[in-house]
């Protein structure tokens, strides 16, 4: 496998394990809930990367997107973003 250099040269689908789906849909396990505020987002792609359920994917313009059916509202996306643009909020707010 190619070693890739860049950011550009990264596979939108992340490189980690577990993959998406690997522990069923861990969406419902969820109580807290992460919204990217995109305004504040500089798009640097830490949370794709710390993600350990791979349930943030990469835009082609590299902003962040996630997918609430695999995310379990751990909070590591929030923790590392270095400019706080995600908010973690009760599921009933
Ligand atoms: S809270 Fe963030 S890091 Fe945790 S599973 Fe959801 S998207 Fe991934
Ligand atoms: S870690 Fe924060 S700034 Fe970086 S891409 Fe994710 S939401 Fe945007």
């Amino acid at each position: 496998m190619k070693i890739p250099k860049t950011l550009k040269e990264m596979p939108l689908t992340p490189l980690s394990l577990p993959t998406i789906g690997s522990m069923g849909k861990t969406g419902t396990w969820r109580t807290f809930r992460p919204i990217i505020d995109y305004s504040k987002c500089t798009k640097c792609t830490l949370c794709w990367i710390y993600c350990p359920d791979a349930a943030i994917t990469r835009r082609d313009d590299d902003s962040p997107e996630i997918d609430y059916e695999y995310c379990k509202g751990c909070g590591i996306c929030a923790n590392e973003c270095p400019v706080k643009a995600i908010a973690m909020k009760r599921e009933e707010e």
